[in-house]
């Protein structure tokens, strides 16, 4: 069988590795970006490329096609360009060689995501070719950075650019709308998508503790390093609350009603009861209900018979739409005096409606590709992209419509090893999307 335009266009993206290991440290989406606006000025657009000063590796690719009634409010798709790193030994298949195989193409970022960006790209391509256009004005952003903290990517672009999202009301991004075959409890399946409705708040804390060195030999039990623990373990044995906004409501509501479950939002065992059955179906379903405080990184001390004045900690937060005030006054309330804190980052929860005619849109592009589908809302446990748009007043959503591969294949891999997009899937994923695109 010939290998479809999208699939080979994947293989293509994949094959630039553009890695970004974090911490600012990139190998940089130049080549991608460029490749990307090559393609796209020959089906004749013409896209902008921007970076930020001093990032000439982190170029963003932009292109607002007009629509036909430019009066309508127009729409942002947005899809990062770069991939975060992979370990090559634990991978079956080379990761940047653009591998399609056994129905699959293999390789990093072939699900997170350029796999969308395939098909965003084949999109303009064919409309350049036969002419077809939005009915409202649809603004793409390929953007550099979404897997460290879009300082080259989308947050800069928000920040420095903020005319070219005039008129934009909603946006469009990962990671949603993907369909997956769950299981009913009377051991049929179901056809489920599940579109992001909603990101808990990214509140990223860095502590520190100060006190007197000295000797190892002797004891204050008033260091840094001991005051800093008991910060961290009073964060960590917190038990916060449930806090199951709309989305969360909606999403296990949903799921429960489509599986054979009965949920109560107050009773947290007949939640987690459909989790369970989930497994890990369920993705971050078990970390949406209320904020978590997770510490991730403590450093202190040089030499074993010294103590040392200062230790230090970050706790990755994060806040489910409604509980910032209170996340904000628990972690002051548990790290008490005596460790100073602030915010690394502090990035608002998204909550996006669940009704209305940009959801009927999404649901309908769902439904007239796959008419057994099940429609969800979801929530992301942590956050993407979507939250720097969202600071514009965008409303936001993950959604990348694609359908099970009917012979069972599935996507894998994100962020892991074996990293693949079904081929059929993404083929479906492509007459999703511009069914999307053209009728929303
Ligand atoms: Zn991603």
């Amino acid at each position: 069988m010939q290998t479809p335009a999208v699939a080979t266009t994947l293989a293509t993206l994949i094959r630039f590795a553009p890695v970004n290991h974090g911490g600012g440290r990139s190998d940089g989406e130049r080549a991608i970006a460029e490749w990307i606006a090559d393609q796209l000025r020959a089906a004749g657009w013409a896209p902008l490329l921007l970076h930020r000063a001093g990032g000439r590796d982190r170029l963003n690719v932009v292109l607002r096609v007009p629509g036909a009634d430019r009066s309508l409010p127009g729409l942002l798709v947005h899809a990062h360009t770069d991939v975060v790193p992979v370990e090559p030994d634990q991978w079956t298949v080379p990761p940047f060689e653009g591998l399609v195989r056994a129905g699959y193409v293999y390789g990093r970022g072939a699900m997170d995501m350029l796999g969308t960006v395939a098909v965003l790209v084949e999109t303009l391509v064919a409309w350049g070719r036969d002419g077809t256009r939005p009915r409202r004005d649809v603004l793409f952003c390929f953007v550099a950075d979404e897997e460290d903290a879009g300082h080259w990517g989308a947050e800069w672009l928000v920040g420095e650019h903020p005319e070219l999202f005039e008129g934009i009301e909603v946006a469009i991004g990962e990671e949603g709308g993907m369909g997956e075959l769950m299981p009913h409890r009377d051991g049929s399946t179901r056809r489920v998508y599940t579109i992001q409705a909603g990101e808990r708040g990214t509140q990223h804390i860095a502590l520190t503790a100060r006190g007197d060195s000295g000797h190892g030999s002797r004891p204050t039990g008033d260091d840094a390093i001991t005051r800093l623990l008991h910060a961290l373990v009073r964060i960590s044995d917190h038990e916060w609350p449930l806090a199951v906004g709309d989305v969360v409501r909606g999403q296990y509501e949903g799921l429960a009603a489509a599986l054979g479950f009965t949920v109560d939002i107050t009773d947290e065992a007949s939640m987690l009861a459909l989790v369970d059955h989930l497994g890990p179906l369920a993705g971050p379903m078990r970390w949406t209900i209320r904020p978590s405080a997770t510490p991730t990184v403590v450093q202190a001390g040089y030499k074993m018979n010294v103590v040392p004045g200062q230790a230090s900690a970050q706790v990755d937060v994060r806040c489910p739409p409604g509980t910032v005030d209170l996340v904000d006054a628990t972690l002051h309330e548990l790290i008490g005096d005596g460790v100073e804190w602030h915010y690394l980052v502090n990035g608002a929860p998204l909550a996006s409606p669940t009704s209305g005619p940009w959801w009927q849109a999404m649901c309908a592009t769902i439904m007239a590709h796959d008419p057994a589908a099940v429609v969800v809302p979801g929530c992301m446990g942590g956050g993407t992209d979507a939250k720097a748009f969202a600071t514009l007043g965008i409303t936001t959503y993950g959604f990348t419509p694609a359908p099970p591969d009917a012979s069972g294949r599935f996507a894998a891999g994100y962020h892991g090893s074996d990293e693949r997009y079904p081929v059929a899937s993404l083929v479906g994923a492509q007459t999703m999307m511009r069914h999307f695109l053209a009728t929303v």
